[in-house]
């Protein structure tokens, strides 16, 4: 079989050590594969490059398409960015894959069912960091999901549900509050789900599904998630399956992928041979899998599945009276590399179907797109934020077809007919419209007369129908 390249990183702290247990294992288990080496963090940011990735690496990173990583420390401050937002971000790398899975006796649980994997959108969300601070008070973050976006990483998640053997897909979002960003996502999921009527498919309200993945976990199969929640999940997880220290995770895009331990590089233990390998090996594992190396794959996870059960323990798993033997991170390394080839006795023996996972995205569907308004945002603090002032000062500024149809002040209507007792921020949203189709020159017209008026117009949102249903959300008390 022709050797496939790959590109390895051994990271800092504990990196080097895990990174040299998991090369020894894939060797010993025959993995055709070649490496390219890369020198990525502490050593690289100190030589002052922000990013923690020199130059010349990127083109190694960018040729060979997968990237094996062991964890590397961010110093703290100093303007350094995340080698993995960057990696994440500069590769197109959309989906996020962390399977969490209990080895109940081998590693303590409270859910000795508990077998989910974590699909997490990796690129968009609030994420995109568009913040900005535009008066005194009020802060804001532009929280972007695309229909492209959401359909990738939800085809993903179903496709990986195929791939790999499992009866369910289950979405989870806020559509009941964020009725444009998350209502996409929760609709694109149904529409994708259609296709796919062999595997279940499920919603649940984001916060009632955090709550199911920290107190019935094993009730869970595969999570399909947004950026933010897939963050917050993906660790209450790991954390709740009890295996933190052996969880690996996967960054796939289309063109390229990244496999790494979900643990960071704990400088503590760096250099005494005590640190366990066996996240940075699930990583690796899910590595083979996505390079269609399946049978080689299958032939690492058994045999560490098997040294598990055989109670062959690095210092953080080891129980006196239970484990067999406490074992360093070669010493570990060597117990696998004895088992390959067999199968554990207690523990589930994984089968991987010998495919990557692809996924093609619908065509863009046609849709007719109207300008019927625009959010006119304000920062305005005089008259002891009377709303009512503001509000008759805003009306003359409208015309018959833009009309000031009200104002708003922290997403509630404050005018006309505003509740007494409401605290007002200095952030003001003025929406104008009228009863049909508006030109972009109508809205221009309509700023300058706000403008000419004394008010400050801090950013503007165009309000839109799509095939006549409104692309905005109403205010409440509207
Ligand atoms: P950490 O995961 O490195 O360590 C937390 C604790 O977990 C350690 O003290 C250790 O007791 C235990 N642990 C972690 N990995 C282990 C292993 N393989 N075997 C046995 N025990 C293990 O988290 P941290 O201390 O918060 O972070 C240390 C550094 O790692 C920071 O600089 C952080 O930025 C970085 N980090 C990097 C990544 C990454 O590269 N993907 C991820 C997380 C953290």
């Amino acid at each position: 079989m022709d050797k496939q390249r790959i590109t390895v990183a051994r990271g800092d702290g504990i990196g080097p050590e895990i990174m040299q247990a998991t090369l020894d294992i894939l060797q010993a288990a025959g993995a055709p594969l070649e490496y390219d080496e890369i020198e990525i963090g502490e050593k690289v940011y100190e030589r002052g490059v922000l990013s923690g990735i020199p130059a010349d690496a990127w083109g190694i990173v960018q040729r060979n398409r997968v990237l094996l990583k062991a964890p590397i420390t961010t110093p703290q401050g100093g303007g350094y960015k995340s080698i993995n937002v960057t990696l994440r971000k500069a590769l197109g790398l959309f989906a996020n894959v962390r399977p969490s899975k209990a080895y109940v006796p081998y590693v303590s649980s409270n859910y000795p069912g508990m077998d989910l994997v974590m699909v997490r959108e990796n690129e968009e969300d609030l994420y995109a960091g568009i913040e900005h601070q535009q008066t005194r008070e009020v802060t804001q973050t532009l929280k972007l999901i695309s229909r492209p976006g959401s359909e990738g990483i939800i085809r993903y998640a179903f496709e990986y549900a195929r791939a790999y053997g499992r009866k369910r897909v289950t979405c989870m979002s806020k559509d009941n509050i964020m009725k444009q960003t998350d209502g996409l996502f929760h609709k694109v999921f149904d529409e994708v789900a259609a296709g796919y009527p062999d595997i279940e498919a499920e919603h649940m309200i984001v916060d009632i599904g955090a709550a199911r993945v920290a107190a019935r976990p094993d009730t869970l199969d595969v999570v399909v998630t947004t950026n933010l929640y897939g963050d917050i999940l993906s660790d209450v997880a790991a954390q709740v399956a009890g295996s933190v220290g052996l969880a690996g995770s996967a960054n796939v895009g289309r063109e390229a992928a990244m496999f790494e331990a979900i643990h960071g590089s704990a400088p503590r233990m760096a250099g005494k041979g005590t640190a366990n390998p066996s996240g940075l090996l699930q990583g690796a594992v899910m590595m083979l899998v996505h390079m269609g190396l399946a049978e080689t794959a299958e032939k690492v996870h058994n045999a560490w599945l098997r040294a598990l059960e055989d109670g062959m323990h690095t210092k953080d798993i080891y129980r006196e009276g239970f484990s067999r033997e406490q074992v360093s991170t070669m010493g570990f390394a060597e117990a696998v590399i004895a088992r390959l080839g067999q199968l554990p006795q207690q523990l589930t023996p994984v089968h991987f179907k010998p495919t990557g996972i692809q996924v093609t995205l619908s065509p863009a569907p046609t849709v007719n797109k109207q300008l019927v308004g625009v959010d006119v945002f304000l920062d305005w603090s005089e008259a002891g934020r009377d709303p009512d002032v503001l509000g008759l000062r805003l009306e003359p500024c409208g015309t018959a077809d833009l009309k000031l149809k009200m104002v708003s002040n922290r997403g509630i209507k404050v005018y006309p007919d505003g509740q007494p007792g409401i605290f007002h921020s200095d952030h003001w949203r003025a929406r104008f419209g009228g009863d049909g189709k508006v030109s972009a020159e109508a809205v221009l017209a309509l700023l300058g007369r706000v403008n000419a008026a004394g008010l400050e117009i801090i950013k503007t949102e165009n309000l839109y129908t799509f095939d006549g249903l409104p692309g905005y959300s109403a205010e409440l008390g509207e």
